[in-house]
């Protein structure tokens, strides 16, 4: 509740200044506030998609060209009701956000970003041709609204009324599990995988979203400027919207917002600069990327700048596993039978049979490049094996397809921990818990029962969660702050957000001390014994030896050796070969 009313704090204060503005009485500032409201509307949808999402979405103006034509077309040509008109626009751009959003589902980074300034370039020369429906160069009126939004501040108000609705639901968006996941998929995208975060889905409908926000702004742009035409539509206020974004800060509301209206006020105190406001900008942004990286946001993020405490130990307790896993008498092992995968010429796994039992500690051990890791991979999906079969009792595991895992209970950390640097330790964890979320992007947009109720249970899952691997003072942490050590537990919270039947672990011993290597010994056989199975990946063979049921022994991608602990200890040529003793 506090945390809630600290961030939405300022936002508060915001909206109490833009209530007090028509009291100046001043109608030039009436146009320039309402500019702001209307391009606000606009970011906040494609703040989702670039700044959560890390899309570079960058021809915005196609989708604010489209609501504008589509309500002025709509209110002059057919008389329509303006507000109706507005929601067809915004319809409009829903279906359009999707066409723009599609490639980048394919394409990455720069290729996604030519593909939606090609669409903006298309809808502008769509506007000018078609001259029997949109005048064609020469334009049409944008709609008038009825009274009492005809008058400057009217349509001020009802602007301001639409922006702030957007900043509620797109901050609601931003706090749920929908903005979590996106936030993932841009800085973690094999843990969101792994989590079983479905990027396409979660695209689509965040790229629905921004296009009927922007072709709303749209129709309400083309009413400020009481006339259209295609050149009022120009590739510079794409460039504002995004450097809005940027200068404002990834994975922010607040900072957008106020990068969006420092962009629109600030050419209005420099008159005379107007001419040369593509060049500020790009200046602007050459500043913001060399001197604060992380934007307007992280320049307020006052929270994490207070040091921590140094020498913090990592104390897990097992004993809280309780709460979290109860697998007590499963008897489902996952089977992999003649696997076999190589990359190019290199045998990585070399017909490989593995019987990973619920609740043993499976140790599976061997010289660097072995196959471990990629035994692992095979897995949990992210490698497809040309030949053999993964199974989980009766079912066959899908190859090559990592999402379907969180579902069927199989997590996994990673040798080189996977965080997203951005986000506090809580939000990290509460990732591995995706595959919970039953309330849809409509019900989160609008904090509906469902979704309120699922967040809170999923926050005290994941509080549980760091308890149990001793991190919860640092929950409210930006994961980037943490040290190594603590990155790996990090990792099993998440993992343990599934209740995992089976637990896949990367070398998390790499990196710690022998102290926290015992504790997290004590933390996996505690995992175990609630009855999930644990493949342990692990070159510290003290580890090893002492928490292991059965260890496997690969080299070259094939099986060595395979029995308990002493068995191979006793081995004569897995000693001679890795052991080295
Ligand atoms: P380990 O985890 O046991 O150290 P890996 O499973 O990572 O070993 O690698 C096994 C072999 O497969 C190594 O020879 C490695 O170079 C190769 N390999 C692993 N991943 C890839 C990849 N994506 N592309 C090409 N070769 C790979
Ligand atoms: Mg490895």
């Amino acid at each position: 509740m506090i945390g809630a009313l600290r961030s939405a704090g300022p936002a508060v204060l915001l909206l109490a200044c833009a209530l007090l503005l028509p009291f100046t009485g001043n109608d030039y500032w009436a146009v320039i506030a309402t500019r702001a409201a209307i391009y606000w509307t606009l970011v906040s949808g494609l703040n989702l998609a670039v700044g959560f999402g890390g899309q570079l979405a960058i021809g915005y103006v196609a989708l604010l060209t489209m609501g504008a034509y589509t309500s002025s077309i709509l209110v002059a040509r057919w008389d329509i009701n303006p507000f109706i008109a507005l929601i067809a626009a915004g319809a409009v751009g829903a279906v359009s956000g999707v066409v723009v959003g599609l490639p980048a589902l394919r394409l990455r980074t720069f290729y996604f970003a030519m593909t939606t300034l090609g669409f903006a370039t298309i809808v502008t020369q769509i506007a000018l041709a078609w001259q029997s429906v949109t005048g064609g160069g020469i334009g049409l009126p944008g709609p008038t609204m009825p009274a009492p939004f005809d008058s400057a501040w009217g349509f001020y108000s009802l602007t301001l009324g639409i922006a702030t609705l957007c900043t509620w639901m797109t901050s609601n968006i931003a706090r749920s599990r929908f903005g979590r996941s996106l936030v993932a998929i841009r800085d973690a995208e094999v843990a969101a995988e792994a989590s079983g975060i479905s990027k396409p889905a979660l695209l689509i409908t965040v790229f629905l979203f921004s296009g009927a926000t922007a072709a709303v702004a749209g129709g309400l742009f083309a009413t400020l400027q009481s006339y259209i035409t295609p050149d009022a539509f120009t590739f510079d206020l794409s460039v504002l919207f995004f450097i809005a974004i940027l200068i404002g800060g990834r994975g922010s509301i607040l900072g957008p917002l106020l990068g969006t209206i420092l962009l629109t006020v600030l050419p209005e105190f420099a008159a005379p600069l107007v001419a040369w406001s593509t060049f500020l900008y790009a200046a602007l942004l050459l500043v913001i990327v060399l001197a604060m990286p992380g934007g307007i946001h992280a320049l307020l993020d006052f929270r994490n700048r207070k040091p921590l405490e140094s020498n913090r130990a990592i104390v897990p307790r097992p004993a809280l596993l309780t709460e979290l896993l109860d697998h007590g008498n499963a008897e489902t092992s996952i089977v992999l039978s003649g696997v076999v995968l190589s990359f190019g010429g290199v045998r990585a796994i070399d017909g490989l049979d593995l019987r990973i039992q619920p609740g043993q500690v499976h140790g599976l051990i061997g010289p660097n490049g072995s196959g471990k890791t990629t035994t692992l991979n095979v897995i949990s999906g992210f490698n497809a094996p040309e030949s053999g079969d993964v199974t989980l009792g009766a079912i066959s595991l899908p190859r090559g397809q990592p999402r379907t895992r969180a579902g069927l209970g199989i997590a996994r950390t990673f040798q080189t921990p996977r965080l997203i640097g951005e986000a506090s330790v809580l939000q990290n964890v509460m990732i591995g818990g995706t595959v919970d979320g039953r309330a849809t992007f409509a019900e989160a947009l609008l904090t509906l029962p469902r979704h309120r109720a699922e967040e809170r249970t999923a926050t005290t899952k994941a509080m549980r969660a760091l308890r149990v691997v001793g991190l919860e003072t640092l929950a409210a942490v930006r994961a980037d702050r943490l040290q190594h050590s603590e990155l790996r537990f990090m990792e099993i919270a998440r993992s343990l957000m599934s209740h995992p039947r089976f637990l896949l672990l990367d070398e998390p011993a790499a990196g710690l001390s022998p102290e926290e290597i015992k504790r997290l010994g004590q933390l996996i056989v505690a995992i175990a014994r609630r009855g999930t199975g644990v493949l342990l990946v692990e070159h510290h063979a003290d580890l090893i030896f002492d928490i292991c049921d059965h260890i496997t022994v690969l080299n070259l991608g094939k099986e060595l050796a395979g029995g308990t602990p002493a068995s191979i200890r006793a081995h004569k040529e897995v000693v001679s070969a890795y052991l080295g003793a």
